[in-house]
């Protein structure tokens, strides 16, 4: 362009050659310069038509350099939020770790190093619920979400009414199986004196009338008969599980859904330290209770379990207990003894600790907390005495 300012009015034929000597863009606009000296306008022409085109040039250059950029711009945030997205799935999971628990996977979870001075776990593998081994939480919400519900037995026939009854379901208010639902089957022979108790929302009293046995000891062994009849009825029809409960004890602290497995039993407070040759098992070769060797003593005044393993186990123990009565013999302990013969043959899955059910009289060194413990026990007074049984057994109370 400074070739072409530089030109005079005499020499625009050497202008053009000049310009025929330049290439490109540079040639265009010595072209322009060639043209602009044919017309005789040399002094001042070439600049403003040169400048126009440039500046049109660098305008066009800018207006395509800013779509590329706008451009740019899209494809780059269009990548971006597919990347973010796709990142986010990714690491979703790894920021917010999600375990899915099943009520299998429970006991599984248990930490059975917490407790080193007592038997956390079987030799068959079912834990020993002690404290400390388990997470209350993990439990509850498992058996939550399952909707577990529970069918509680208690039996009060005769003084055992008054004596136990109103402190066992006060005290199971506040620690049994507490957010699950749960139904309190009282079986009594006078149903109008089973004292009023407050419930909780989701928490049922159904009172069943019994007939009264005349011995304490088939008070005791035929709650087999009734407990198997029921689930049969009705239970199986409504709960998930069912445990059994002797009336003479009171809860004390949480008794709450790590208890329940699919055949649970518990461990004697007496006997869960002794040697086995201690354990008092029925040694009458003719009762269907005789045991030599077993594997614990197991306390019957807690059983339970799925409604399907507890009406198997009230179902056999109650053919045990007859087949004995047809051969006029007694095991020692009674439902007890049929109980430890059945959990010897049928191993139960979950064992209960002495927490469960503690007798307070007894050193505490293993035990952390008392769930459960034993009620004074008055057998003098509150068992059928035996003048009674000889008298009008049907007015017989009290
Ligand atoms: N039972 C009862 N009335 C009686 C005897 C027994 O209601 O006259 C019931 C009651 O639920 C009691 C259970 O049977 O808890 C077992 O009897 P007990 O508690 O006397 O036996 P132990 O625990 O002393 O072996
Ligand atoms: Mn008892």
């Amino acid at each position: 362009m400074s070739a072409s300012l530089s030109l005079s009015s005499g020499q625009s034929e050497q202008g053009a050659a000049l310009c025929g000597a330049i290439s490109g863009e540079e040639r265009e606009t010595v072209e322009d310069c060639a043209v602009v000296v044919s017309r005789e306008n040399i002094l001042f022409p070439r600049d403003r038509p040169l400048k126009r085109r440039t500046i049109s040039m660098q305008v066009r250059r800018l207006f395509c350099l800013c779509c590329l950029f706008m451009l740019g711009v899209c494809l780059t945030s269009l990548y971006m939020r597919k990347e973010t997205h796709f990142f986010n799935a990714k690491t979703k999971p790894k920021s917010v770790p999600v375990t899915v628990v099943t009520m299998n996977d429970l006991d599984n979870m248990l930490n059975y190093k917490a407790r080193s001075a007592v038997q956390t776990q079987t030799d068959w593998k079912a834990p020993i619920m002690w404290e400390g081994i388990w997470e209350p939480l993990d439990y509850d919400r498992i058996h939550t979400d399952n909707k577990t519900s529970v069918a509680l037995t208690v039996f009060a026939v005769g003084r055992y009414l008054e004596a136990y009854l109103e402190t066992f379901l006060v005290s199971a208010e506040k620690h049994f199986m507490i957010g699950l639902p749960v139904m309190y089957y009282v079986f009594t022979e006078r149903p109008d004196d089973v004292p009023q108790i407050d419930l909780a929302p989701h928490r049922y009293l159904r009172v069943i009338r019994v007939e009264r046995h005349s011995r304490w000891q088939d008070i005791s062994m035929m709650r087999m008969k009734t407990i198997s009849e029921l689930i049969d009825s009705e239970m199986k029809y409504l709960f998930s599980h069912v445990f059994c409960f002797d009336v003479d004890q009171r809860f004390m602290g949480r008794f709450g859904s790590e208890a329940l497995g699919e055949s649970v039993a518990l461990l004697h407070a007496h006997y869960y330290k002794l040697p086995k040759n201690r354990f008092t098992y029925d040694r009458n070769p003719k009762s269907k209770a005789y045991m030599e060797i077993g594997d614990y003593y197991y306390h019957a005044a807690i059983f339970g379990g799925s409604w399907e393993s507890v009406k198997a186990i009230a179902d056999a123990c109650l053919a045990s207990i007859i087949e004995d009565k047809q051969n006029d013999v007694e095991a020692l302990w009674h439902d007890e003894s049929h109980l430890n013969k059945y959990f010897w043959i049928h191993k139960p899955s979950k064992l209960l600790s002495p927490e469960y059910c503690w007798d307070m009289s007894l050193n505490r060194k293993d035990i952390f907390v008392t769930r459960l413990i034993w009620a004074p026990k008055d057998y003098n007074r509150l068992r059928v005495p035996k003048e009674e049984t000889a008298a009008n057994k049907s007015t017989a109370h009290l």
